[in-house]
């Protein structure tokens, strides 16, 4: 048996300026690897591509590789970069093979397709109409009828923080290799539940994942439902499900329909409710307890935020915060700055700003800091996990600027905080912190979940932005929940 297995994740924020070339698919290298290289830096791995390499292994099968690129959230994908990792993919089809194993995010929008994921599968399709195609997708996939109508199976992550990525990994890759008939049925909710709102730790999702997972152990290779990643202005952008049965299309149809009712159930709990910044510092101010996380959640670079924005961080500095961290601002020409004075050097730098955010109407705007440069590295570390345990993750030259009250990283490619070895490679202590200001909404939890001791919520600026009045669709299916309010009457069409 020969398998052709591949990586080639972006989740698409179509609202960011931060764009999306080739490099950004690469970690620790300057282009996506490729053939065995794929195999060395995934074998072992807490991912999708790690279960399937694990699979092939299992089956005695071949295995080609042509290409894993996994890219952090930002601007619709460049067409010369999409070209090559899908022209890849696609050539190796085409030299035969028994099935397709795909590690993808499920909301990749290019310059010239609002569904990456779908035209991928397309062109696959072309060369070998009959192949089994089993595809990995994250919770945040935007599902095109395309991409359901053409894979054989789909499997998606049931945890956010994405602590299951082997296992998902496992589920598309066992519905396809373990002679069984696999049929699915997938269907939309049209609505766009907010991304704070969406972990499967709190209601309502951890009950819709519930659910999911014991339609699995009832007998259904495969139920998931996305709760889909709303900063993306394209038609399907929003809600779905896909349950993979052993050739009972009947039965695929109840449980994906009942995945889809209870969300749709549940829609209020999933809307959001913003408190002014200033509000939430000065709570900050009079909470006990080590540390206490301020999440700037506006400009998460795991949701396509340019990470440098400085609202959050400035408003910590000017309400004279101590004891804290911040992680991170994402900066190169200041990390260039602080490389060139050297550690131990007092700067003064124009921190953060440095990109304008157009679809918001927003400038840039950096802010003066001046502090002691505590450390430099080449911000390359492995993940510990549990969220994608092994994997390598390269923030770039990094530094860290110590202004006697925060000690703040700065980064020079986007990496978020999910995992203690972010920190540890730049040598703050996160554990012993007061205060730690994170660019983050939900994943930060996965490895710095069990030390805080109390959560803010700080509304600050950014492409993320939890305020939906801030974005302007345009593309999305309307009506959508809750741009329109919907009342409980309306049945809404597949
Ligand atoms: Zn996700």
């Amino acid at each position: 048996m020969k398998l052709v297995i591949a990586q080639m994740k972006h989740e698409t924020n179509t609202f960011s300026p931060v764009p999306t070339p080739l490099e950004r698919f690469a970690r620790g290298s300057s282009l996506p690897l490729e053939g065995k290289a794929v195999y060395e830096a995934y074998k072992g791995t807490g991912t999708a591509i790690g279960a399937f390499i694990d699979l092939a292994g299992e089956a005695g099968a071949e295995a080609v590789y042509p290409v894993a690129g996994n890219a952090a959230p930002s601007a619709p994908v460049e067409t010369a970069a999409y070209e090559s990792m899908a022209g890849r993919i696609v050539d190796a089809v085409a030299k035969g093979c028994d099935a397709v194993l795909l590690d993808l995010h499920g909301a990749m929008v290019t310059r010239a397709h609002d569904d990456g994921e779908g035209e991928l599968l397309a062109r696959i399709r072309r060369v070998a109409p009959e192949v089994p195609i089993g595809v990995a997708l994250d919770m945040h996939t935007n599902l095109f009828p395309a991409m359901a109508k053409l894979a054989t199976a789909i499997a998606g992550y049931q945890t956010y923080p994405h602590v299951d990525m082997y296992e998902t990994g496992l589920r598309a890759g066992k519905a396809i290799l373990s002679n069984k008939k696999p049929v699915l049925a997938f269907g939309h909710r049209p609505m766009l539940p907010h991304v704070m709102r969406q972990s499967s730790l709190d209601s309502p999702n951890r009950e819709i994942q519930a659910r999911a997972k014991e339609m699995e152990r009832q007998g259904a290779l495969a139920a998931t439902f996305f709760v889909g990643f709303p900063h993306a202005d394209i038609p399907y952008a929003g809600s779905s499900a896909v349950v993979v049965t052993d050739g009972d299309v009947a039965k695929a149809r109840a449980l994906c329909d009942e995945l889809l009712d209870m969300a749709w159930r549940a829609r209020e709990q999933f809307v959001y409710r913003v408190e002014p910044l200033e509000k939430s510092l000065l709570r900050a101010k009079d909470l006990n307890g080590r540390p206490v996380v301020l999440l700037d959640h506006y400009d998460n670079c795991a949701s396509g935020g340019t990470m440098d924005t400085m609202a959050v961080l400035g408003g910590i500095l000017d309400a004279g915060l101590e004891e804290a961290a911040a992680f991170a601002i994402c900066d190169p020409q200041a990390v260039e700055q602080m490389k060139r004075a050297g550690q131990g050097a007092r700067v003064t730098l124009s921190l953060g700003g440095k990109m304008d955010m157009p679809a918001l109407g927003l400038k840039g705007k950096p802010r003066e800091v001046t502090g002691n440069v505590r450390r430099i590295v080449d911000g390359i570390y492995r993940n510990e996990g549990p969220m994608a345990r092994g994997e390598l993750a390269d923030m770039g030259p990094s530094a860290v600027l110590d202004t006697g009250k925060v000690e703040i990283a700065v980064i020079s490619r986007h990496v978020e905080p999910h995992d203690i070895a972010a920190f540890r490679a730049l040598g703050i202590e996160p554990e012993k912190k007061r205060y730690l200001m994170l660019k983050s909404r939900v994943h930060w939890r996965a490895g710095l979940g069990p030390m805080a001791r109390a959560v803010v919520e700080c509304a600050g600026e950014g492409v993320c932005t939890s305020d939906y009045s801030q974005l302007k669709f345009r593309r999305i299916r309307r009506p959508a929940y809750p741009l329109d309010p919907l009342d409980t009457d309306f049945r809404p069409s597949v």
